[in-house]
């Protein structure tokens, strides 16, 4: 199959894999690393099995380790083992530039983490302290870009929780359908935004209802979907000329399946919802891969769920998508992680 990345013109989907370090858990329970990289290509190895291993290629592969010290197999982490490692300044040359420098031609981009719980999906999109993830250093390099050229140009942030949100009676906005809008949620709050820093703080409140919403319902809030939409207006006065994009960006529910041990009936709903979202995204950004290649397609399927019916407008024609696929280099998680790598491979 060719690489779409190659196409030009072409390079509308982009598919990266970040392999987090171990944790604390998988430490204690002396876990070995299952995952190499070695320039794009990742290998993951069954644990049970000596002989079955696969190997998978991305437009990126990153390594997270450095200084990792010996298990006790005596296997080192491979960091000299020609992987790459990509700390968050790295990810963000190779996956945000792209996507910033089409929000600011006045294309729409989206940006998706997608993996287990705890496999780094908010430390790739929105990141921990000081390691800035993906979404805050495009923000901040969004306004720089805005102050550099003073035309007048205009942000908004489109805040995807209504006030209210994370209370018992809030939520439940309606996606409605409009000719000239596509799908879009009814009655949803946009702030406009003149910093970086407001942005961030906005994020910082939406994470917090996020939370605050899932105890309410009784659930986990790594068992739903934030999108952050960031409206970028620009407005060429002298020329007479607007330039309007969205660019999305999406912390995916965690990937993992529901254990049906254990799980009440409404957790069972939630988590088939999830899923169900999580399958027709997969099948949604794979018929786009399919349909750049030439390939016949008949039906995409937006419709199939309220995640990709909110995505419509962002994902195909023009915009740009980049999947960012996260791991744990654990055998322990090797169920998980060879799903999360097949999902990723299905996009490409
Ligand atoms: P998720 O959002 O997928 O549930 P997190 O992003 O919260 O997972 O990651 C779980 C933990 O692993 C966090 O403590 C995070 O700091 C750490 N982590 C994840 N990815 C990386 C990475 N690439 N480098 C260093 N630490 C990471």
């Amino acid at each position: 199959r060719t690489r779409r990345g190659e196409m030009p013109g072409k390079d509308c989907v982009k598919v990266a894999v970040r392999v987090r370090p171990f944790n604390k858990r998988e430490r204690d329970a002396g876990s070995r690393c299952i995952i190499t990289m070695s320039s794009n290509a990742t290998t993951i190895q069954d644990p049970r099995n000596q002989q079955a291993r696969r190997t998978f290629t991305f437009d990126h592969a990153y390594w997270s380790h450095s200084g990792f010290v010996r298990n006790k197999d005596g296997l080192f982490l491979p960091e000299e083992q020609g992987s790459r490692y990509a700390d968050q300044s790295h990810v963000f040359q190779d996956l945000g530039e792209g996507i910033l420098e089409n929000a600011l031609q006045g294309y729409n981009a989206t940006l998706l983490a997608y993996g287990q719980t705890g496999s780094g999906k908010s430390y790739s999109m929105v990141g921990y302290g000081p390691n800035k993830g993906l979404v805050p250093t495009l923000c901040e390099r969004l306004f720089q870009a805005v102050k550099v050229n003073q035309e007048g140009r205009q942000c908004q942030v489109i805040d995807l929780l209504s006030r209210g949100a994370g209370t018992r009676s809030g939520g439940g906005l309606k996606v409605r359908e409009d000719q000239q809008r596509g799908f879009y949620v009814e009655g949803l709050r946009r702030v406009p935004c003149d910093s970086a820093a407001l942005v961030a703080q906005l994020m910082e409140q939406g994470t917090r209802t996020r939370t605050t919403a899932a105890t309410h319902m009784n659930a986990n809030s790594s068992r739903s979907h934030m999108l952050i939409i960031v409206q970028l207006k620009q407005i060429f006065s002298k020329e007479n000329i607007t330039k309007q994009s969205n660019v999305n960006l999406v912390d995916l529910a965690g990937s993992e399946r529901q254990r049906s041990s254990g799980s009440e009936a409404d957790r069972l709903k939630e988590g088939t919802a999830i899923n169900l979202s999580l399958t027709t995204l997969g099948n949604v950004i794979s018929s786009l891969a399919d349909a750049t290649l030439g390939k016949r397609v008949v039906h995409i399927p937006y419709r199939d769920s309220v995640l990709t019916k909110l995505l419509q407008s962002a994902l195909g024609g023009n915009s740009r998508t980049v999947m960012i696929a996260t791991v744990s280099p654990a055998d322990i998680c090797y169920e998980e992680s060879l799903s999360t790598l097949r999902y990723a491979d299905r996009a490409k």
